[in-house]
């Protein structure tokens, strides 16, 4: 069993990283639930940015319509302000963070300063195929965030969140275009940083294609080592 939860968390620290559609989300929320550590989510920080309407949200926007990837100071800083607060002591999981060489480095100089370092770098891996299937069938809640899947992951009410009660809807990111467009800014982007973190022997290939029963031993399998 790798490290046990205590004082509400494990001090695992992890990075989750893949392509969009690949299931790195749904993965973040169940090791984010096995090791009582907080699950810090790029994108749904993002989203609740944009939600605000503010001039930085618009900014942000105009990046995520297209499927590109929001300006790195703004992403930095936003994921430094979250890594200082108290309840990231005790581990966290970054799913979607770093997506650039930039932000790989900026995440090395912000972990140096708080004297911590990441204890292994999720990859999740899936078919092409597969990636197009899921990112057009996604559903989210609205209010909370929640992932849901059409076919494979339905809400036990239509339309409606199992969590909160909150409404479902389609990311307007995941129409075929973007869709597209956010895989090759994904290979030309983000792929190269893994080779960054397979060098320090911290990559960990996981697979995005199991039923999501069979996530959690898949996790403990790859990660028993830590
Ligand atoms: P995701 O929910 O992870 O698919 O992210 C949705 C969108 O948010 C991406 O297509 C980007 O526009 C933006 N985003 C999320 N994380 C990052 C990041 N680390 N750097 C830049 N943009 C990001």
């Amino acid at each position: 069993m790798v490290r046990q939860a205590h004082c509400g968390g494990t001090g695992l620290r992890l990075v989750i990283l893949g392509p969009p559609g690949s299931g790195k989300g749904t993965r973040a929320k169940i090791i984010g639930k096995l090791f009582d550590i907080p699950v810090i989510t790029t994108g749904d920080l993002l989203r609740s940015v944009v939600d605000k309407g503010t001039k930085l949200g618009k900014l942000a926007d105009n990046y995520m319509k297209k499927g590109d990837l929001v300006r790195d100071d703004i992403v930095i800083s936003i994921v430094e302000d979250r890594l200082i607060k108290p309840d990231v002591k005790n581990g966290f999981v970054l799913d979607g963070f770093p997506r650039s060489v930039e932000q790989a480095e900026a995440l090395d100089r912000i972990l140096n300063k708080l004297g911590i370092k990441v204890d292994a770098v999720v990859n999740v891996t899936a078919k092409p195929e597969t990636i197009i299937e899921r990112l057009s069938l996604r559903r989210i809640c609205s209010q909370c965030n929640s992932i849901y899947h059409l076919n494979d992951i339905p809400p036990k009410k239509a339309g409606k969140c199992d969590e909160c009660g909150g409404e479902l809807i389609q990311r307007n990111d995941d129409h075929k275009e973007i869709i597209q467009n956010r895989l090759e800014v994904y290979l030309k982007q983000t792929f190269p940083i893994l080779e960054r973190y397979e060098k320090r022997g911290l990559g960990r290939n996981i697979s995005g294609e199991l039923e999501i029963d069979k996530i959690p031993t898949e996790v403990e399998r790859v990660l028993k080592d830590l």
